[in-house]
C-alpha cells in the first residue's frame, strides 16, 4: 500500500479473482476509511489467520503483472537498502496514473494500409472515382500515418467499411536508415574495444572523458550493439534540460523507439513512454532520476551520464541513488553498465581503483585542442566591480571585442545574499530560518533561499531608521546588471533557476547561445551541465571560496567538479579557451593541485584525505534527521535513537547534533550521524531499528538517509 509504514497488508481475495491476482497486479482496497491502490507483492493463498477478520479485495486491477518480477525485486531491495516503505517505494516507481488506478493501455500510433480487396479494388477502380483513387494509390507502396494520408474522414470511414483499408500500430521500434557514422578516433577505439565485453553478464566500465572527448559517441555505439543483439537500453541523465537534446541525437542514429522519461512531460506521456519499455517497443529510455524504476522486457544496458552529479539523489521523501541503483539493477540482471563523467565520483573512482568497474580513459578531445587551463585570479586587496576584478574584466572586453562569447559562473542566484544597514550593521534574516534574506532586485524582494518566505525591500532599517541599507556580495542577477551597464551594446542574459520559472525558456536560451545571439551568460551550476556553446572563449568563475570552508566533506570534490565542468565549456569550437578562477585563497593547497593537477590530481588527494579520515568511500554512513516545532523534541528523540544504536556492534554512532541550519521554516532540526566500516553492519543495525522509530517519534518529523548526499 502506497502508505509510509515498514509493513504489507492482507486482504482476503475473492474466488473469482484467484487466477488474475499474482505478484505485481494492482488491486483496490478498503484502506482505513479511504480506497487505495495497492500492488499485489507477495503470492496470495498462504496462511490463513482464523484469529483475524481480513478485508476482502474490492478490484483486481490488471490480467497480468504491471510490476515484473525483477522490478519487484529491484523495489525490495531499495527499499530494504535505504530503509523506506515498500508502499511509497512502489508508488515512486509507478508514474501517476497507473499509481492511480488507470488502466495500463498502450495508445498506439495508427497507420493505415490498404488490403488485398483493397489493391484489387484499386485496379478495377472506374477512372472518374477521382477522389478515392487517389487515397488508395497513396498507401499503394505502404502503410502511412494518418497525418501522412491526407483523406477526408467520411471517406476513411467508408473505405474501412468496404474492407479496403485498415489500421495497423505503427512499429514504434522502427530502426533509422542507417546514417553515416563519424569514423572513432584512434582514443576512442581504444576505449570502445576497452568497453567491449568478452564474455556477456555483469560488467560495469567507468567512461572518464573530458567534455568534448567523444563519450557521447562510444555510448552510441555500445546503445547500437545492444539494440541490434535485439535488447533494451537505459540512458540516466541528471536534468530535464538535457533529455531533448540528447533524445533528439539517439534517435538520429537509434530511431524511433528512443523515447523520454522525464518530469516535465505530462503524466500520459509518462506513462507510454513507461508502458512501451515495458511491453519491449521503446528500444532506448532516456530519462532523470525516477527513470532508474522503467520497467524493460529486455534490459541489455544501463548508461549513466556525468554519473557524478548530486542530482542522481533523491533528496526528500524516498532517499535514493539513481546511479547506485542503476549499478545494482545491472549486477542483478547481469548486464553491462557505462558510468560516464569528466569529473567522476570518489566513490565510482575508488570502486574502479579496487578492480570493480573498468576505468576506461578518453584524456584528448576529439577536435584536438587541448582543454583549457585554469588561471587562479588573485582578487586580494583588489577593487572590484560587483565582485568583478580588473583582470577579469580585461578579458571579457578582449573577448567581446573578438566577438565571441563569455560564460560567467556564480553559484548564488538573485542580486545579493545579504541586506545591510551602513548605519548600525542590521541585517535582513529570515524569521522562520536562521539564514539572510537574499535581496531579489528585479522583483524588489528579500526572498529566504531555504523556506521561500518572501518580503518587500524596507525603504528604512527597521532596527535604526537608517535610509543607507547597502546590498553586500553578489548573485547572478548583479552581476548581470553590472555587465549589462558595462557593456550596453552587447546581449548579456542570466540562466539561473529563478530564470527557468516558464516552460521551454531554457532551450530557447540555450538554442540563442548556440545560435550566437547571446554574448555573456552569467549563471549558476545550470551552466555547467553539458550544454554546447559554439564560440565560447572565455570562463570566469566568479568565486569558489565558499567551498573551501564548506562544512560539507563533499564541498571541495563538488567544487572540483563544477569548475572542471564549467572550465570544460570553453574552447570547444577550434580555438583555445580561457579560464579565470578569482579566489581570496591563491594558496590554498587544494585549489592549487585543482588548478595545476586538474580534476584527476585533485580526486587524488581528496581520496587520500578521506582514506585518512575513514569517510566515504572508505566507510558507510546514514544520517537520522529530526525536526520540531519545540526545540527539545528532535535532540530527545535522537538521544532515544542513539541508545538504540549504540549497543549495535560495528557501528560509530555520533552524538546527536544541531543541523548545519538549525532553524528552516520554523521547525528546529537536528541529525545524528551513523558511521561503519562495513556496509554490512550499518545495513543490519537500520533494520533493527528503522523501522521501530515511529516509537520514539511523537511528533517530531524525522527521516533516514543511507549514503546522505550532503550533511546537513
Ligand atoms: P562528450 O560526450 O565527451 O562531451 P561527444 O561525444 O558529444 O563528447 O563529442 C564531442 C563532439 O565531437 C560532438 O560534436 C561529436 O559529434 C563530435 N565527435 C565525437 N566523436 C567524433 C568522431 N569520431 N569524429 C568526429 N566527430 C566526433
Ligand atoms: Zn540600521
Ligand atoms: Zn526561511
Amino acid at each position: 500500500m502506497p502508505v509510509p509504514l515498514y509493513r504489507g497488508f492482507d486482504y482476503l481475495l475473492p474466488p473469482a479473482w484467484t487466477a488474475k491476482a499474482r505478484p505485481g497486479v494492482r488491486v483496490r482496497v478498503a484502506f482505513g476509511r479511504r480506497k487505495l491502490h495497492g500492488v499485489i507483492v507477495r503470492a496470495p493463498f498462504e496462511r490463513i489467520d482464523t484469529a483475524q477478520d481480513y478485508r476482502a479485495v474490492d478490484a483486481v486491477l490488471d490480467d497480468a503483472p504491471l510490476l515484473g518480477s525483477e522490478l519487484i525485486a529491484l523495489c525490495t531491495w531499495a527499499a530494504d537498502y535505504y530503509r523506506h516503505p515498500l508502499g511509497e517505494v512502489i508508488a515512486a516507481a509507478l508514474p501517476g496514473s497507473l499509481k492511480h488506478g488507470a488502466a495500463a493501455v498502450i495508445a498506439r500510433p495508427l497507420r493505415w494500409q490498404l488490403t488485398a480487396a483493397g489493391r484489387a479494388a484499386l485496379a478495377g477502380l472506374p477512372a472518374h472515382h477521382r477522389v478515392q483513387r487517389a487515397a488508395l494509390e497513396a498507401l499503394r507502396d505502404g502503410a502511412r500515418a494518418a497525418g501522412e494520408w491526407p483523406v477526408a474522414p467520411a471517406l476513411r470511414a467508408r473505405l474501412l467499411e468496404r474492407g479496403w483499408v485498415e489500421t495497423v500500430a505503427a512499429d514504434s521500434a522502427r530502426t533509422a536508415t542507417a546514417p553515416d557514422l563519424p569514423a572513432l578516433t584512434a582514443a576512442q577505439q581504444a576505449a570502445l574495444g576497452e568497453l567491449e565485453a568478452s564474455s556477456p553478464g555483469f560488467r560495469a566500465s567507468l567512461l572518464e572523458g573530458v567534455t568534448g572527448s567523444g563519450k557521447t559517441e562510444l555510448y552510441l555505439r555500445r546503445l547500437r550493439a545492444a539494440l541490434d543483439a535485439g535488447q533494451q537500453a537505459l540512458v540516466l541523465v541528471p536534468e530535464i534540460s538535457l533529455t531533448p537534446q540528447l533524445t533528439q541525437r539517439l534517435r538520429e542514429r537509434l530511431g524511433d523507439g528512443v523515447l523520454s522519461f522525464h518530469s516535465g512531460m505530462s503524466d500520459s506521456e509518462r506513462e507510454q513512454a513507461w508502458l512501451a519499455a515495458r511491453e519491449g517497443t521503446a528500444s532506448v529510455i532516456v530519462g532523470t532520476r525516477s527513470a532508474i524504476f522503467v520497467p524493460f522486457a529486455k534490459l541489455g544496458l544501463i548508461v549513466v551520464d556525468e554519473e557524478h552529479d548530486p542530482s542522481y539523489k533523491q533528496q526528500d521523501g524516498f532517499r535514493y541513488s539513481a546511479r547506485d541503483l542503476a549499478v545494482v539493477r545491472a549486477q542483478r540482471l547481469g548486464i553491462e553498465l557505462i558510468l560516464g563523467s569528466a569529473t567522476p565520483s570518489l566513490e565510482s573512482l575508488h570502486n574502479a581503483q579496487a578492480g570493480r568497474y573498468r576505468h576506461v580513459r578518453l584524456t584528448q578531445r576529439v577536435h584536438a585542442q587541448p582543454p583549457p587551463r585554469i588561471r587562479l585570479l588573485d582578487v586580494r586587496g583588489q577593487t572590484l566591480a560587483h565582485g568583478l576584478a580588473p583582470l577579469l574584466l580585461a578579458a571579457l572586453d578582449r573577448c567581446l571585442e573578438r566577438g565571441d562569447q563569455a560564460l560567467l559562473f556564480i553559484n548564488r542566484r538573485g542580486y545579493a545574499p545579504i541586506l545591510l544597514c551602513h548605519a548600525c550593521g542590521w541585517r535582513a534574516a529570515c524569521t522562520h530560518c536562521d539564514a539572510r534574506l537574499t535581496l531579489h532586485r528585479g522583483r524588489a524582494r528579500l526572498i529566504c533561499h531555504h523556506c521561500g518566505t518572501q518580503q518587500a525591500v524596507p525603504a528604512h532599517c527597521p532596527s535604526c531608521g537608517g535610509t543607507e541599507l547597502m546590498p553586500l556580495g553578489q548573485g547572478t542577477e548583479r552581476i548581470e546588471q553590472a555587465l549589462a551597464n558595462r557593456y550596453p551594446r552587447q546581449r548579456i542574459e542570466r540562466l539561473d533557476s529563478d530564470r527557468l520559472g516558464k516552460r521551454h525558456e531554457l532551450e530557447r536560451l540555450l538554442e540563442d547561445v548556440r545560435a550566437r545571439r547571446i554574448d555573456v551568460l552569467v549563471g549558476t551550476q545550470i551552466l555547467a551541465k553539458g550544454h554546447d556553446f559554439p564560440n565560447l572563449s572565455l570562463v570566469g568563475i566568479v568565486s569558489a571560496d565558499q567551498a573551501l570552508y564548506g562544512a560539507d566533506f563533499r564541498a571541495i570534490e563538488r567544487m572540483g567538479q563544477l569548475v572542471t565542468q564549467v572550465a570544460g565549456r570553453a574552447g570547444r569550437a577550434g580555438q583555445p579557451g580561457e579560464v579565470l578562477l578569482q579566489t581570496h585563497e591563491p594558496e590554498h593547497p587544494l585549489l592549487r593541485v585543482l588548478v595545476e593537477h586538474g580534476y584527476e590530481g585533485l580526486s587524488a588527494a581528496l581520496l587520500a584525505e578521506r582514506r585518512d579520515a575513514q569517510l566515504p568511500p572508505f566507510s558507510h554512513l546514514a544520517l537520522l534527521r529530526a525536526e520540531a516545532r519545540d526545540a527539545a523534541q528532535p535532540m530527545r528523540f535522537l538521544h532515544a535513537a542513539r541508545e538504540w544504536l549504540l549497543p549495535l556492534p560495528g557501528l560509530q554512532v555520533m552524538e546527536p547534533m544541531p543541523s548545519g541550519m538549525e532553524r528552516r521554516a520554523g521547525f528546529v532540526r537536528a541529525q545524528l550521524l551513523i558511521q561503519a566500516a562495513q556496509r554490512s553492519a550499518l545495513q543490519r543495525a537500520l533494520a533493527a531499528t528503522v523501522p521501530r522509530l515511529a516509537e520514539l517519534a511523537r511528533g517530531v518529523r524525522w527521516s533516514i538517509d543511507v549514503d546522505p548526499a550532503d550533511l546537513f
